[in-house]
């Protein structure tokens, strides 16, 4: 099957599809992006996603490249034109090309890339199903981890740390000791009384739409959450442990530096969260309440 790619306004074939070599997501990841997931063919969460990314592309003064609804034509038939069924599509947006030079340049128009992949189901089941390994690296990015930058080096570097160490992710931990979230992924634990809890919205981490989904399905669960910075030690001493993202739903999260959480198998809570999750993402995130633009911090909790 050929696979194509949205590229400013055409869809090209996938191995012709190129942005200009002056691109300043290029030069300087001047750019934001979005990963959606693709449930039997719809997309999830949708309004979530290009909510944030149009704070994203706000805060760095990037105009909307074309307006939700259009975006969201340009996704479905990104998807459609790949037969994608289940799994990815993923939107990038920049500042566009222009001479080399670090100030935002006059009246470039952005450059916009949509492309989609399918996703192996049955292998993420299988990783859920037993769990996964995580380690632990020091959070070297900068102070704007809120914004769903295209500057993701020190990402790539953590993850192929965790590779390298035979884990699925790292988590990132700050001067203080404490886990801001996974190099992609939000981070979270079950306490001992069976708590709840995940770092709050803050410059210091990614507001994620799977993260906002799954408090929302404990809340509807009434369990007890506590939305605060918890230290690697306290991981360690925790229930369970696992990770959202739109790429791995609900991940049980089994082992952090080698050493196990709880009894080293998947956390039944974790195990609960997903199969809701799961419910959730086949109705498309229909049913939810009002996006209140939930990775936005309050002004409070915008500093570290
Ligand atoms: N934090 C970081 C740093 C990420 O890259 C991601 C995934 N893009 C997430 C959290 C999870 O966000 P979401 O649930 O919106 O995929």
């Amino acid at each position: 099957m050929s696979r194509v790619a949205y590229v400013n306004g055409r869809y090209v074939p996938y191995a012709k599809a190129a942005v200009h070599v002056e691109d300043r997501g290029f030069q300087f990841a001047d750019g934001v992006y979005e990963v959606i997931a693709v449930n039997q063919g719809r997309l999830v969460d949708s309004s979530g996603h290009l909510q944030r990314l149009e704070r994203s592309l706000a805060e760095l003064r990037i105009g909307m490249p074309m307006t939700r609804a259009a975006l969201l034509v340009v996704l479905q038939e990104t998807i459609r034109r790949n037969r994608v069924r289940n799994g990815l599509v993923y939107l990038q947006v920049t500042r566009g090309a222009a001479r080399r030079e670090f100030a935002f340049p006059a009246d470039t128009a952005p450059t916009v890339v949509a492309i989609a992949r399918a996703v192996d189901m049955g292998k993420a089941a299988a990783n859920a199903a037993k769990g996964v390994a995580a380690i632990t690296r020091p959070d070297i990015r900068w102070g704007r981890c809120d914004i769903k930058s295209v500057g993701l080096l020190s990402a790539a570097l953590a993850k192929q740390a965790a590779k390298e160490a035979g884990a699925y992710e790292a988590w990132l931990v700050d001067r203080d000791g404490k886990v801001t979230e996974g190099s992609s992924s939000n981070a979270w634990i079950v306490t001992r009384d069976n708590v709840l809890v995940t770092r709050g919205l803050s410059r210091a981490i990614l507001g994620g739409i799977t993260r906002s989904a799954v408090l929302e399905l404990a809340r509807r669960e009434g369990l007890r959450i506590e939305e605060r910075a918890f230290t690697v030690a306290e991981a360690l001493d925790a229930r369970e442990a696992f990770v959202t993202s739109t790429t791995s739903f609900v991940m049980p999260i089994v082992s952090l530096d080698g050493k196990p959480i709880g009894n080293g198998g998947p956390g039944l809570l974790a195990g609960k969260l997903r199969a809701l999750y799961e419910a959730y993402m086949t109705g498309h995130g229909a049913g939810r309440p009002e996006w209140e633009a939930p990775f936005l911090a309050p002004p409070e909790a915008q500093a570290r």
